[in-house]
């Protein structure tokens, strides 16, 4: 079964673009078949992946709005080994676009739907906010994963998604659930980065993924090369924490499929 997972937090640099990119090309390592969404106006996710996000004349925007389809807008990362439905800031018109439109919530899901099996894994990544797009990768997506910087604010952002999170359940989407928070950014070194995280356990129990993602020069410098980090220094630090979230996630999917 294809999992659906959206990777959200309504803050913006957070880490949800270097997850999105980074899980992908890592699970496809694992010999996983992924599609990344881009559901950001920004494209960053696009560009991350090698795909010029400037050259599209067609977009994640014309899929949502019924004027494509995905398989027709689908491109392969070139060096990433997962495949990429692009954005760019044609998407930014689309919220306004898709009120007056049926089931406007759901097209991402209808979208996704269409292409299921073709993929084991399909990670959305969402915008900075929690706006119509997000609700839609929320619709779409069995689960969320959060990354999240263990900073003084974090929990207070935390409960405003997870609260977004309930009323989706409560109407739109009742299975879906939260995968997992994925501590990103992390310096051990840092007193309150340790208590945070300590909160965050406490709060979430085994929500917590196991595996903590550094603070890495190379997660940062990758994207201008339009690569993950895995093409762009496999030994790096930041390469082997995402390889090991790929690992991380698979053991767990694999454990709930058998629950
Ligand atoms: P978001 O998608 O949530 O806005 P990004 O993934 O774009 O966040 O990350 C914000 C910035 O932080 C980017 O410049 C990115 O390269 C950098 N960054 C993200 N994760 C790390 C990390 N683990 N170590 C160092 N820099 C990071
Ligand atoms: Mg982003």
């Amino acid at each position: 079964m294809t999992r659906i997972l959206a990777i959200t937090n309504q803050k913006g640099g957070v880490g949800k673009t270097t997850t999105a990119v980074n899980l992908a090309a890592s699970l496809a390592q694992y010999g996983q078949r992924v599609l990344l969404v881009d559901l950001d106006p920004q494209g960053n996710a696009t560009m991350g992946s090698g795909i010029d996000k400037r050259g599209l004349e067609r977009t994640v925007y014309q899929v949502l709005l019924g004027q494509a389809k995905g398989q027709e807008v689908i491109q392969p990362s070139p060096r990433g080994g997962f495949d990429v439905l692009p954005a760019n800031r044609d998407l930014a018109g689309a919220e306004v676009e898709m009120v007056g439109l049926k089931q406007r919530e759901s097209r991402l899901k209808d979208c996704l739907l269409a292409l299921a099996g073709r993929y084991d894994v399909i990670l959305i990544d969402c915008p900075p906010a929690l706006n119509l797009l997000t609700v839609n990768a929320l619709v779409a997506a069995q689960a969320v994963l959060i990354p999240m910087q263990c900073e003084y604010f974090a929990l207070e952002g935390l409960s405003d998604l997870v609260n977004t999170v309930k009323k989706v359940k409560a109407g739109l989407n009742p299975t879906i659930e939260i995968e997992g928070l994925l501590r990103v950014m992390y310096d051990p070194r840092n007193t309150l980065a340790q208590q945070v995280s300590e909160q965050l356990k406490r709060h979430f129990g085994a929500k917590v993924f196991d595996t903590v993602i550094p603070r890495n020069v190379r997660l940062a410098e990758a994207p201008s090369h339009g690569l993950a980090a895995l093409a762009y220094d496999r030994g790096s630090k930041g390469a082997q924490a995402y390889l090991r979230l790929a690992e991380e996630f698979i053991a767990r999917s694999r454990a709930k499929e058998t629950a």
